[in-house]
Formats: C-alpha cells, structure tokens, sequence
C-alpha cells in the first residue's frame, strides 16, 4: 500500500443496490452523467462480468468484460481497447487496473461489495488520477455480505481457520463503512488506515463532498439502546448464541425483524412469537430502519449470524446472540475491551420526517443532490433498456 491520501478530487458515494433495478440505474448514469468518460465496473464473479457487459453492449456502450477466465492475449487485448479509448467501460473483477495508469478514468463503481477497506480505496483509487474530478460509486446491499461470507467459509479455495477470520473481519469492516450514514466516508478511510481527517475539508469542497458530509440534517440520533436490550433478551431465548443451530432455535433476522414490526403472519403465530415481549416495539420505525439496527447490532458483535448450508447447497444466514451481547444487557458503559467495536450505548439514526433536498432529488430520480450537478435519469418511458435474457424489471 503506496501513501494513503485524503484524494480530494474523489467523490464518494454508497448507493443502496435495488436487485435488477440496479443495472438499470448504472446503464442510465453511463448513458448520462458519464456518457463520455472512462471507468470501472467491478462485479462479483466473472459471469456477472460477461452479463453486465453484455447488457451495456446491447444499451449501446461500449463495454467488455475483463476476468481470470480469458487468455492472456484477451486481456492485454482489452487493457490496450481501454488505454486508447476504444472501449470505454471495463466490467471487472477486482484484478482488474493494477499496474494500468490512465489517468482520466471518471468513475469506478462497485456494482459488488468490496472484500475489505483496502480493497475499495485501491479500487476506488484508480480513479481521477489527473487530479481532475471523479466519481466513487458503491452499490451495497447486505445480501452481498452473505455471498461473500459463504465463499469464505465453504468456497473451493478457503484458507485455514485464521485466514477466515481475517477475510471475515475485513468484510464486517467494509460493512459497517458501508452501513454508517453519519460520519464522513473520508474520515473513515483515513482512520482506518491510522490517519486523521477534519470533516470540515470535505466539506469545504462541494463537488466532491461525499455523501454523508452532503445529508447533513437527513437524519437524526435516537437512543435505542432500550429496544436492542429487547431483541438481545429475544433472541437469547428463542435462538440461542453461535453455538445453538437446530430446525427449533434457527430464526433468520428477517424473521426477529417481523416480530419487531408486529406482523401476525403465520411463522410468527405458529411460534408463539406474538406474545412476546418485543412483539410490535418496532411499529413506530419504518422496516428498513429496523433492518439497520440489527443489522448495527451484528456489526458490532452484540448479535451474530451462523450460516448453514443447506442439502441443497444453499446457504442459509440464522440469527444468534454475539459475543458482546451481555455488555449491552447488564447496561455496562464502560468502554468495551474490543478495539473499534461498540459502547453499551446504540445510539442510532433514523430518517427524520423532513425531506431534505436531497431525499427529494432521489425520488425525482436523480442521483445525488442536484446542487452537485446531479444529472436526472432518463424518466422510465423514455429510458430504452435491453437485457440478453428475458428478465422481468419492475422499472
Ligand atoms: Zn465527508
């Protein structure tokens, strides 16, 4: 790892990722706001690579795929393409743009979560190397967490019981990075790397203010330390901690998240879960809200998943109480003995009622907020969008 920079001409952003919508989105932004700029898509595996450059192609960009899967020549084929202009979007894994300087690449999106922090800088970093202005853009979703945590732990190539560890505490990091709507996304990669930033310099360039430092105001901070303690005492009871998995105490997080919300559906009446206490705490939030919190809470060790292949080979995610869970129970303030890791305070954020510009400009269908040259999508009518295979889009 060369010097990390603070990278001002970089703006940063993290997306939320829709399924199927989100190949749409990225197909109107190349056909827009970079309709005559070079950069990096970086995908997941190398079909999702072929796919995306396929679907690119038939949107009329110029696009190729570039993985571990093709020639030698192939590739040196492609890097020259893209060098010269030929070819403007390359759809990569992430060995892709190491030891290739271009210096005007516009924007590099993570169509996939990166595996780490390092990873993202360095691929983000490829980016406006000129010094001119470019665009860092990640499309998150948790469920890629999952994918990538099932290929760690039960992959043809897992390291040894160390290595795991690494690789998952590397993906837990890049996740809350990607989870925190709070702090500067620049503060954070520094720190990370053990340096320190004011927030008040991103700030003061508004071209490439990164998002968090942009929603000033989006969200404010409630204490939910009160309903955490209760989703800590359900899930000690009915789930168990890491080492509990059985067909009666495995629950996934969508399902505590029902409870939470109060639903009466039928998993949730056939349990018993009901008449529980924590049944319908979490009426007032919307669900996405509690889908963060718990989300939150696993990050910061006070809940744990365990994954569990199926016969089938499919991998399914249970929800277990975490290491730190009786901190937060016995309501200890004191800090926690785990590095980076969390008081026995949650503080957490949630949408307020006023709409900012912002949230507004993302329901226009912008992206972004258009006092930062936002460009708006093509309204759905107008937007010609191809797929290769038939695929059902809810546009
Ligand atoms: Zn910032």
């Amino acid at each position: 790892m060369t010097a990390v920079t603070t990278r001002p001409n970089l703006k940063y952003e993290i997306l939320e990722k829709k399924g199927a919508r989100t190949i749409v989105e990225i197909t109107a932004l190349l056909k827009t706001r970079f309709a005559r700029d070079s950069g990096i898509v970086y995908c997941f595996s190398r079909k999702e690579c072929d796919q995306t450059a396929q679907t690119l192609r038939l949107n009329q960009i110029k696009a190729d795929a570039y993985h571990a899967g093709l020639s030698d020549s192939q590739r040196t084929d492609i890097q020259t393409k893209w060098i010269t202009d030929k070819i403007k979007v390359v759809c990569a894994t992430i060995a892709f743009g190491m030891g290739i300087d271009k210096p005007d690449v516009r924007f590099v999106i993570h169509y996939s979560l990166p595996k780490s922090i390092e990873g993202f800088y360095q691929e983000a970093g490829r980016a406006g190397r000129d010094g001119e202005k470019a665009q860092c853009l990640l499309y998150y979703s948790y469920k890629d967490m999952h994918r990538i945590r099932s290929l760690i732990e039960f992959g043809n190539d897992k390291g040894s019981p160390e290595a795991i560890k690494t690789h998952i505490d590397n993906l837990w990091r890049i996740v809350s990075f990607c989870e925190n709507k709070t702090e500067c996304r620049r503060t954070m990669l520094l720190n990370y790397f053990g340096e320190k930033f004011d927030r008040s310099q991103c700030r003061s360039r508004p071209g490439t203010t990164c998002d968090n430092c942009s929603i000033q105001g989006e969200y404010k901070s409630v204490d939910m330390t009160a309903l955490s303690k209760e989703v800590v005492k359900f899930i000690g009871e009915k789930c168990g901690n890491s080492s509990n998995s059985s067909w009666a105490t495995n629950f996934t997080a969508n399902h505590v998240i029902d409870v939470c919300k109060g639903s009466e559906n039928q998993k949730i009446k056939s349990t018993g879960h009901n008449s529980s206490n924590l049944h319908g705490q979490a009426k007032q939030f919307s669900r996405s809200d509690v889908e963060r919190l718990i989300r939150k809470m696993t990050v910061e060790g006070y809940l744990d998943e365990i994954h569990v292949p199926s016969r089938d080979g499919i991998v399914h995610a249970y929800i277990k109480t975490g290491p730190l869970a009786p901190q937060l129970m016995s309501g200890n303030a004191k800090p926690v003995p785990v590095a980076d890791r969390a008081s026995a305070q949650l503080q957490f954020l949630v949408r307020t009622p006023e709409v900012s510009a912002a949230a507004l400009a993302r329901a226009a269908g912008m992206v972004g907020p258009p006092s930062q040259g936002a460009v708006p999508l093509d309204p759905p009518a107008r937007l010609r969008f191809c797929v290769p295979t038939p695929v059902v889009l809810a546009w």
